[in-house]
């Protein structure tokens, strides 16, 4: 008996270790090297990543609005630079929103500050601890402090954390202070951390730096001897059980991923998962329940 294989269709898009990134008549500066995805006809992806890391770049590379450095990109089997600006626009649609603020969203529209709005059948809120946009929902601004140091490469080779943090972090009224230090790559140590309620702003808190710092030092007392180069501030979206929300609302055009907290770039590739499942409506591999927003009372999260 014989049997006879098809080819294989080719896929939706196909890239070959892509760098994306900026030429200047000189130089290449690469932002994102060795890109090599396959995507399947239908299939949905989700990119995932830091600020700063290439996600624009690598989209408006893959929609031919700025040239790759080297490697390849294909839709449908053609490289994108043979497809007339006809074949493209048939096979390709992207829509960059980067400098957009949205002003309002739910009920299948999402309206931007410009005044343009669009259409949506589905829609997933996800703008961290600004709640603006729905200020029913039941998040709390957290403000927390960060310090980074000068480079001391070998003072510390992973990441330490009190083990009163979890303790500290799910205290929801009071201001706490935790230690925790994260080394980078760089040498530099990223010394944490603090939380306050019922702080807006984005200004330093010198007090609460002060206790601290004075928290760190008692647990290394090696850091008094380093300099600090930089204090942040930011806030970090609370929900009263410490879990997210992520999933359906009583709109059925609006769904949510929010309320991290402290953990929100430690969880994003879970939260993703559940983000994209919830959207498409289909069980997920994570247990989504504990994650619900109809946790909460509906008519609390109605836009
Ligand atoms: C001091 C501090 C230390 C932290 N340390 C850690 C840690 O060690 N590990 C960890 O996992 N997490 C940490 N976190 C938490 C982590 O930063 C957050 O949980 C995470 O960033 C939440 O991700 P997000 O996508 O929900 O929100 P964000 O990262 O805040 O993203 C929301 C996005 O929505 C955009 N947006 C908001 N409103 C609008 C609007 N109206 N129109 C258009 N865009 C809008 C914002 O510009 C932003 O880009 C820390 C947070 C703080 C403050």
């Amino acid at each position: 008996m014989s049997a006879v294989l098809a080819p294989a269709p080719p896929a939706a898009l196909q890239t070959r270790e892509l760098a994306v990134g900026y030429r200047t008549r000189r130089q290449r500066r690469a932002v994102l090297e060795r890109v090599t995805v396959s995507v399947a006809p239908g299939e949905l992806v989700c990119l995932l990543g830091p600020n700063g890391i290439g996600k624009s770049t690598l989209i408006r590379t893959l929609a031919r609005m700025q040239p790759a450095l080297w490697g390849s990109v294909e839709l449908g089997g053609i490289p994108i630079g043979s497809l007339s600006i006809g074949a493209l626009a048939r096979r390709l649609g992207v829509v960059l929103l980067s400098d957009h603020e949205v002003v309002r969203c739910g009920k299948g529209r999402v309206q931007f500050t410009n005044g343009t709005s669009i259409e949506a059948e589905r829609i997933l809120l996800a703008s961290g601890a600004s709640i603006d946009l729905l200020p029913s929902l039941p998040i709390q601004k957290r403000k927390g402090h960060l310090l980074i140091t000068d480079r001391y490469p070998g003072v510390v080779s992973h990441q330490l954390v009190e083990l009163g943090y979890l303790k500290s972090a799910h205290k929801l009224t009071a201001d706490s202070v935790a230690f925790n230090i994260q080394p980078r790559l760089t040498g530099q140590l990223l010394v944490g951390s603090s939380r306050q309620y019922g702080d807006e702003s984005r200004e330093i808190n010198h007090a609460i730096l002060r206790s601290m710092l004075e928290r760190a030092i008692e647990y290394m007392p090696c850091l008094k001897a380093l300099s600090g180069i930089r204090v942040w501030t930011g806030h970090r979206a609370a929900t009263a059980d410490k879990l997210p929300l992520i999933g359906p609302t009583a709109d059925p055009t609006l769904f949510l991923a929010m309320g991290f907290e402290g953990l929100g770039i430690t969880n994003a590739p879970g939260a993703a998962v559940l983000a994209v499942d919830a959207l498409l409506n289909r069980t997920s591999v994570i247990d989504a329940a504990p994650y619900l927003p109809s946790r909460i009372q509906q008519e609390a999260i109605h836009a």
